[in-house]
């Protein structure tokens, strides 16, 4: 991922309740524009300073360089909580974990940032053999401050959830990709997501007994800082939404009864988001991947 695309939406990192979107530090931007000027873009001109920071540029503009203001760096505390739900190709009997989440996060205050992952692992022997054909959830929480501070926060979290892993620590600023332990390897995924005022329970329970293609689903935390308007105004959809639900399919070419395509993976995505559509606030430009992107709209039935 690109430092500049990712501004481009906003950028939403792993401390975002704390610290809001990435987008809202920038200083200034360069670029050249369709014409071949060298322009540097800034508070100075509001206009053109909103939309690429949440619209992107505008054709023929190629960002050069973008000033981002820092951080302090205080004390973070993050990590994951996993938990085997069960066989990846059954319906899990109990979905109690991913509403003990949603719960904690009702009223939390804003040095937290989590989200959750349901991920139903393939039977493929190349996996580790714990994670190898099962349904997996993972809360990945960061905790702006120490680790006394998480663990008065976290504790009814952890002791609903009742993990089989919890790696929550002491986190350095560099080890921030430990929090979703996201694959390195590349894969073609098609992807969309919804930006929601509330998660809808009856959602969080079809998650968690889907079966068939793999989809992974993901919903984030918003609100807090991530809610309130940027200092200098910019575009950055979502900040009137509390949760992002978000729905990845893999996909690949060819044909075959165990091949997934496009049209297979879309509707796949289509129907887990389609069960948390009633709080729909919108849609997030930056989580849609793939080639068949439908509802451009913002429709989802369901
Ligand atoms: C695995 C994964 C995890 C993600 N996690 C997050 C996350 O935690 N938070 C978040 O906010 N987003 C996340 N995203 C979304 C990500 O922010 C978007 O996909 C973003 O578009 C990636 O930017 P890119 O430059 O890498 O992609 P690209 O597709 O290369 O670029 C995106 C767009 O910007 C244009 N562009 C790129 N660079 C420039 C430039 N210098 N000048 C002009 N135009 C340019 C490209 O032409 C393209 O239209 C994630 C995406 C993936 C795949």
């Amino acid at each position: 991922m690109g430092v500049a695309g990712y501004l481009f939406g906003g950028g939403l990192g792993l401390t975002a309740r704390t610290d809001g979107w990435t987008a809202d530090h920038v200083r200034s931007i360069e670029l050249v524009d369709a014409a071949g000027a060298v322009r540097t873009v800034d508070a100075t001109d509001p206009e053109r300073f909103a939309r690429l920071r949440g619209a992107g540029p505008a054709d023929g503009e190629i960002v050069t360089e973008v000033t981002i203001g820092l951080l302090p760096a205080g004390p973070l505390t993050g990590g994951g909580l996993v938990r085997v739900l069960g066989p990846a190709d059954e319906p899990a009997s109990d979905p109690g974990a991913l509403h003990a989440w949603l719960d904690w996060t009702r009223d939390l205050p804003a040095d937290v940032t989590s989200g959750l992952a349901v991920v139903p692992y393939p039977d493929l022997p190349f996996l580790p053999a714990d994670l190898r054909g099962r349904r997996v959830l993972r809360i990945a929480v960061v905790v702006c401050g120490d680790g006394a501070r998480a663990d008065a926060l976290l504790a009814p979290l952890r002791a609903a959830v009742a993990a089989d892993e919890d790696t929550i620590g002491p986190l350095q600023p560099s080890e921030l990709g430990r929090v979703h332990a996201e694959p390195e390897v590349p894969h073609a995924y098609l992807g969309d997501n919804l930006l929601l005022s509330d998660v809808e329970g009856a959602g969080l329970d079809a998650v968690a007994a889907r079966t068939g293609p793999m989809v992974v689903t993901g919903i984030r935390h918003l609100g807090g800082a991530a809610g309130r308007a940027a200092v200098v105004p910019d575009s950055v959809p979502g900040r009137d939404a509390s949760y992002l639900v978000g729905a990845l399919a893999p996909f690949e070419s060819g044909s075959g009864p165990e091949v997934v395509g496009a049209e297979l993976a879309r509707s796949e995505v289509d129907g887990v988001l389609a069960g948390f559509a009633r709080h729909t606030v919108g849609r997030h430009p930056s989580f849609r991947f793939g080639p068949t992107a439908s509802g451009a709209d913002g429709s989802v039935s369901g």
